[in-house]
């Protein structure tokens, strides 16, 4: 696991005024990197790193020489429109890279004039998927959030004996990853109406969100190669927020044997910033298991990941309706939970999808699977909250939803904070319900 180092340092602020706001996302110690270009402009997409409500653009800072060495190398892949080059280079390289990010950003940077240039305003930029995803696998990694479910879907039998032995997942579809700002017709698709004997062809009438957790893998491994559990920090690259978007009366009838299909392959929406596993060093937690639950195999055990295998990352869903959106209201808050409730690991979740000889490479993408807490309010999905569509949910103005409506907005926030750490952001991860395009 990440040691803490200077960049960590809760006692040092940015030169960028509004890095230093109580309560931003992007503080000097945060540092996380996107691709971006000016919005509505022909430029080209670059890499940048956010630092409070700025971009450092990446590949002007390289052209004018501020960094050197090991940074420079990692500097450079950087800038690129595409990160899997910063990726592949490895925990060295990145490190070396946030040092000096860090020190340019540093209130004290001698260099701070000559930088200033190098920014771009947040607010007038926009973001593409920051990297070429070869796979994506999305997980099942909340045990709160397959009981809830498991008992929706299958009443007699709601969490399958598999699941608290190895960390479930399936292989997902990478065409129809967004980012943030994404908006996507409503699906078609069969579903089986309750007591019918054969399926109905439609829009879907059960949308749903998923709040999930991206992982950015970083270095691959050799097919046949698995990564041990104690090694596969150093091939994750950072995270980011995930929105697994489901249609959940297609998949009630598709799903058995094969798992999720047409209910998952219509979009998927990522948040823009990858924030590394170095800025989350001062937010790990402990991964435990109830003592009555099955303990891990020994190739999902050990005691690094049982001391801080878990992010304590606060995850927020909240929805803008298009009736709110009109009477100027701001979005409503569904739920709020944290990554540190997952009943698997990120590491075990690596280990796991590797232990056949599967490779991953610089670029892979994998979702965490919804993130449900034990408690209510914790849900990481309407059908969790509305019970299966039993119970609609109470909005501002009146409103109420049992799953999500045409115009409606779905955002994730997440963030960690802790005594003694500066609190770092993940900025925003949102998504847009356009009406079902024409039949
Ligand atoms: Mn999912």
């Amino acid at each position: 696991m990440t040691k803490l180092d200077e960049t960590h340092d809760p006692a040092a602020r940015s030169w960028v005024a509004s890095a230093r706001v109580e309560g931003c996302d992007f503080p000097l110690q945060n540092l996380p990197f996107a691709v971006f270009r000016r919005a509505g402009s022909a430029e080209a997409f670059r890499g940048g790193v956010a630092i409070g409500d700025r971009i450092l653009d990446i590949g002007r800072a390289h052209a004018a020489g501020h960094f050197s060495g090991e940074a420079a190398v990692a500097a450079a892949h950087a800038a690129q429109p595409e990160l899997n080059g910063l990726m592949a280079l490895g925990a060295r390289y990145w490190r070396a890279l946030r040092r000096a990010l860090f020190r340019l950003l540093r209130e004290d940077a001698p260099a701070r004039a000559a930088l200033a240039g190098c920014l771009v305003e947040q607010a007038a930029a926009e973001y593409r998927v920051p990297a070429r995803i070869g796979d994506y696998t999305d997980m099942y990694a909340s045990i709160h959030h397959a009981t809830n479910i498991g008992r929706l879907f299958r009443p007699d039998n709601p969490l399958t004996p598999n699941f608290q032995w190895l960390p479930i997942g399936y292989h997902g579809r990478v065409s129809s990853i967004g980012v943030s700002g994404q908006a996507f017709p409503r699906p078609r698709g069969q579903s089986m109406p309750p007591g019918a004997s054969a399926p109905v062809f439609g829009e879907c009438r059960r949308l749903d969100y998923e709040l999930e957790v991206g992982i950015w893998i970083g270095t691959g491994n050799r097919q046949g190669e698995p990564i041990a559990l104690d090694d596969v920090e150093s091939h994750v690259f950072g995270l980011c927020l995930l929105n697994d978007w489901s249609a959940r009366d297609i998949q009630a009838w598709e799903y058995q044997p094969l798992g999720p299909f047409l209910a998952k392959n219509f979009a998927t929406t990522i948040s823009p910033w990858i924030v590394t596993l170095d800025a989350l060093a001062p937010f790990r937690s402990p991964w435990t298991r109830p003592a009555d639950h099955p303990q891990p195999l020994p190739y999902l055990e050990s005691d690094a990941n049982r001391e801080q295998g878990g992010f304590d990352l606060r995850l927020e869903a909240l929805i803008e309706t298009a009736g709110m959106r009109d009477r100027g209201e701001p979005p409503a808050r569904l739920s709020q939970t944290t990554f540190a409730h997952s009943y698997w690991s990120v590491g075990q979740m690596i280990a796991h999808h590797t232990v056949g000889g599967c490779n991953l490479a610089p670029g892979d993408l994998l979702g965490s699977g919804t993130q449900s807490g034990p408690g209510e309010g914790e849900a990481g999905a309407l059908i969790e909250l509305s019970v299966g569509g039993a119970r609609p949910v109470a909005l501002p103005g009146g409103e109420e939803r049992t799953f999500l409506a045409d115009g409606d907005r779905v955002v994730f926030r997440g963030w960690c904070e802790r005594p003694g750490a500066v609190r770092i952001g993940f900025g925003e991860c949102s998504g847009t319900v356009l009406p079902a395009a024409r039949a």
